[in-house]
């Protein structure tokens, strides 16, 4: 696997203190290589190891990681980053009904995800509608009103036995029946062909155009394979799809589909189906996703861990210092830096859990942007002035804060309250305490 590969090849870079061109390349060839595994499209995958390569290239070296680890986390990033970062959530109109047309290839999984995608947004408190605007294969409206019943949503059909109707003015009837029977939400099915097919493209369309939606999902199935990036590129031109579901996820693909999508199309990936089963649904999370494509939820493990051992080593060494009487200087600061940004994605994540709610005011008070501000101060300076801001003359002050696109007063405030930790510092070393913390020599 992925992750033994990468293991060994961590064996061979551990110790060294930077990312060579050669590491890099080692590293981002096993990555191309899992990539291609994973049936993301050649274009993709060339594109993005390409800005890998260059962002690893120029990344500041990490204490904590080896090179080679340091290489999985910014594709780790990178590919989180494609795939969408936060979950995007369905646009609801301000004025309702919310309009949500499906489009994609047939046997896609429409159809059943129209069914998954009701069955939901009841349970969120919705009352959706369905229609039956694919008019293309005999038994595709008996389909959809099976799903339907399933999901114990409505659907609106047209009358059967009229001949082939225009699914243009079915889904326009639809939009009136929509508002008088009180739906919130409508979905509308739309009809696909086995390939790219201009005169399905233009009903999809007129569909649109007639119907307005606002939201337009283009479904399309994780095992498409390098078919995938002529497939987005069609729909995307065609018919200009706001989001993208993922279907068939509990098949074998490792997803490489997600990215190839993703990264040529530029649009979020909003849900995910996997399975045949009216639950089998949920909201698509670019994290997991990532782990799966690369399938090396090990390495990100023994990475988080690494950097978990360098933290708690770098406190203790720190602690030491402030011992044995040395100034803790700007240079510990910046590493202090980095465990503080840590805590603003803890932040995020504790943000997401249930029941947090209560502990908002704490979470809030801790500002990431401060965070940011701090730490492209103290960047701007040279290792000499870190370790001794008396070097810091009014000239050295107006450099500093122009490389960190801040002002002097800025970078003057940062120093006084420096000045101040340090004298606290002082104070807790020689036997003063911290005042309100109990347990000091007092
Ligand atoms: P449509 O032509 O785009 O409307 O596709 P359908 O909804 O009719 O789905 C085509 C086939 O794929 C059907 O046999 C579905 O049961 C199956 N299918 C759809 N979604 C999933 C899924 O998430 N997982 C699995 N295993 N099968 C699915
Ligand atoms: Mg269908």
């Amino acid at each position: 696997s992925l992750s033994d590969r990468l293991t060994t090849t961590f064996k061979n870079l551990r110790g060294k203190g930077r990312l060579s061109e050669a590491d890099v390349d080692q590293t981002i060839r096993e990555i191309r290589r899992a990539l291609l595994d994973a049936d993301v499209a050649l274009p993709v995958v060339r594109a993005f190891t390409g800005s890998v390569r260059e962002r690893a290239l120029s990344e500041e070296v990490s204490q904590a990681l080896n090179p080679g680890q340091q290489i999985v986390k910014i594709v780790n990033a990178e590919l989180v980053g494609i795939l969408g970062g936060q979950t995007r959530r369905i646009a609801f109109a301000k004025r309702p009904p919310t309009v949500i047309m499906l489009a994609g290839l047939q046997g896609a999984g429409k159809t059943t995800l129209a069914g998954k995608l009701s069955h939901w947004l009841k349970q969120e408190g919705h009352r959706p509608m369905l229609v039956a605007a694919d008019l293309q294969r005999p038994n595709a409206v008996n389909q959809l009103q099976i799903v339907g019943e399933r999901a114990g949503a409505y659907v609106y059909a047209p009358e059967p036995g009229n001949g082939v109707g225009d699914p243009v003015q079915v889904a326009t009837d639809a939009m009136d029946v929509a508002k008088s029977k009180l739906h919130d939400v409508v979905i509308v099915d739309t009809a696909g062909r086995l390939g790219i097919d201009e005169e399905l493209m233009q009903q999809a369309r007129d569909i649109r155009d007639a119907v307005q939606p606002d939201e337009i999902l283009f479904v399309i199935d994780a095992m498409i394979g390098q078919d995938a990036v002529a497939t987005a590129n069609a729909f995307n031109e065609g018919v200009d799809f706001s989001g993208v579901v993922l279907s068939k996820l509990d098949g074998d693909s490792r997803g490489g589909a997600a990215l190839s999508v993703a990264q040529v199309t530029g649009k979020p990936i909003m849900f995910a189906s996997t399975g045949e089963s009216m639950t089998d649904f949920e909201l698509f999370h670019p994290d997991r996703m990532a782990d799966r494509i690369l399938d090396m939820g090990d390495i990100l493990t023994l990475i988080e861990q690494a950097e978990r051992t360098f933290d708690e080593k770098e406190t203790e060494r720190l602690a030491k210092k402030v011992e044995s009487g040395e100034d803790f200087d700007l240079n510990d600061f910046l590493t202090q830096m980095a465990s503080l940004k840590k805590m603003g994605s803890l932040k995020k994540m504790l943000g997401m859990m249930p029941g947090m709610s209560e502990h908002k005011e704490q979470l809030e008070s801790f500002d990431e942007r401060e965070v940011d501000r701090i730490e492209a101060i103290v960047r701007s300076m040279t290792p000499q002035e870190r370790a001794n801001p008396k070097l810091l003359n009014g000239s050295r002050r107006q450099r500093i804060a122009r490389g960190a696109g801040t002002t002097v007063t800025q970078v003057n405030q940062l120093m006084e309250r420096f000045g101040q930790a340090q004298k606290m510092m002082r104070q807790m070393r020689n036997g003063g305490g911290m005042p309100g913390m109990g347990g000091g020599r007092s």
